[in-house]
């Protein structure tokens, strides 16, 4: 369905949990966030009724985030629920891969196409810091897996953050020479109670073409993806640069965001949201607040002036 501005919002990303396996340390404040009663947290069956509404108003693609999604109990369920519903072309996760080895069989078999993995160092100790507690062996395993069942493509994101992985981009670069994945770097955004944290750590992804003046960019087949895609001289694979900051891409945003408590937002850097789901249990139309949802959804967001999003990212779902 086209917005005001004639943008095709198509696609619709589900936080199914704000909980998380992890503790980013631009994505998590240090003691969590506050757990949320159940009753709060959308069923499978509302999960699915939401979809449905959004996919009968023309949404194609549908990615699963959270929190952490393989944490979700009944996730599998969740993902056979919308990986029946014909409409829907693009059906993909974003997923720390922690659990992945664990589930990867099972959601290639319920329809899940493919999966982006948040991988921001190749080193286990700066991976056991930046995640305060993870184990980079967990995740190679799960890229392992999930290649071994034909989960594909598998894209892997970086978020670059200063004085800890830039060492690291000519590694990163490197995977994509003989390999058919795609790593795309993602410029940190000041989000939530890590906000002052991830000013102080922005870097431009400029510097990624700066240390790899070989990178020939290329034209994407999706025109509604946010990255710039680039490929290094015989590479397999694909080198994405994702710019939120640096070069905002609102004009061509087609996303609506449901957060796992029910709400929905039209901008991920806005603080404006639609309690959808205590709308919905309360008997009315779902279609018709989705409906007036995408017709106001803002023509840019203000993240350069200073605005600041009070939802932390593991709630919101990236
Ligand atoms: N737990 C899953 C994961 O780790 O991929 C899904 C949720 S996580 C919030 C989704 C994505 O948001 C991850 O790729 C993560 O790196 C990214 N992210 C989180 N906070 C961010 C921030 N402040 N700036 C840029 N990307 C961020």
């Amino acid at each position: 369905m086209l917005d005001s501005y004639g943008r095709d919002i198509n696609y619709l990303r589900i936080s199914v949990t704000d909980l998380c396996n992890l503790k980013c340390r631009y994505c998590t404040p240090l003691n969590g966030c506050e757990k949320k009663e159940q009753k709060e947290i959308l069923s499978l069956s509302e999960i699915k009724d939401i979809t449905e509404a959004f996919v009968s108003l023309g949404t194609q693609k549908v990615r699963i985030t959270g929190g952490e999604p393989l944490i979700r109990e009944g996730i599998i369920n969740i993902i056979e629920s919308i990986g029946k519903m014909d409409k829907v072309k693009d059906f993909a996760m974003t997923t720390n891969g922690i659990l992945l080895e664990k589930y990867a069989k099972d959601l290639k078999s319920v329809g899940l196409n493919r999966v982006n993995i948040s991988l921001d160092t190749l080193d286990d100790k700066k991976y056991n810091h930046i995640t305060r507690g993870g184990s980079l062996k967990e995740v190679l395993k799960g890229i392992e897996a999930a290649k071994k069942v034909g989960i594909s493509p598998i894209k892997l994101n970086v978020v670059l953050i200063k004085d800890f992985n830039e060492d690291e981009i000519n590694s990163f670069v490197s995977l994509t020479k003989y390999e058919d994945i795609d790593v795309r770097f993602i410029e940190l955004m000041p989000i939530g109670q890590t906000y002052k944290w991830s000013l102080e750590k922005y870097k431009s992804n400029s510097i990624v073409l700066e240390k790899n003046k070989d990178l020939i960019k290329i034209e994407s087949t999706d025109i509604s993806s946010p990255a710039t895609y680039y490929k290094l001289p015989g590479g397999k694979g694909r080198v994405g640069l994702i710019n939120p900051i640096s070069c905002k891409f609102c004009d061509k945003c087609n996303r609506i965001r449901l957060t796992a408590d029910g709400k929905v937002k039209s901008c991920l850097h806005s603080n404006e949201e639609i309690n959808l789901i205590n709308r919905y249990r309360n008997g009315e139309d779902i279609k018709k607040i989705i409906y007036d949802l995408i017709m106001s959804k803002p023509k840019e967001h203000g993240l350069e002036n200073g605005d600041f999003i009070s939802r932390n990212m593991m709630a919101i779902g990236g």
